[in-house]
């Protein structure tokens, strides 16, 4: 059961999502002004940051889970035989999470003895 990326892949993505992020609140250019003037102001900008940035890290970290790919699909949940297969084709449904909508991987199997369909995936 492996992840769907490495550490090293995930940490790069993240910190790229809040650094991009980061440059809109703070940037590092002094000749550039910052943004707002009251507590709500910059409440309102960590909160945008927050919710761009936030969704990467569960992203990346969902993909970094070891049942975020499994190879085979195990027993089927509806009837119990061993008989099923995973589908090709995955698919990308958007969850929501606290920090705003994320993007998972999802594996799809199906039972050839009841016909019924499953994700194996546990992440
Ligand atoms: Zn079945």
């Amino acid at each position: 059961m492996p992840a769907r990326t490495t550490r090293e892949e995930a940490r790069a993505r993240i910190l790229a999502a809040f650094e991009a992020q980061l440059d809109r609140v703070i940037p590092v250019d002094e000749t550039v002004s910052l943004k707002g003037a009251t507590f709500a102001d910059f409440e309102d900008q960590v909160e945008t940051l927050a919710q761009a940035a936030l969704p990467v890290a569960l992203e990346e970290r969902s993909a970094l889970a070891d049942s975020a790919q499994v190879e085979q699909a195990g027993p089927c949940p509806h009837c119990g035989s061993e008989g099923v297969y995973l589908e090709k084709e995955e698919t990308q449904p958007e969850v929501h999470s606290r920090h705003g909508p994320v993007v998972v991987h999802k594996q799809h199997s199906r039972c050839r003895s009841c016909g019924g369909s499953f994700s194996p995936s546990g992440a």
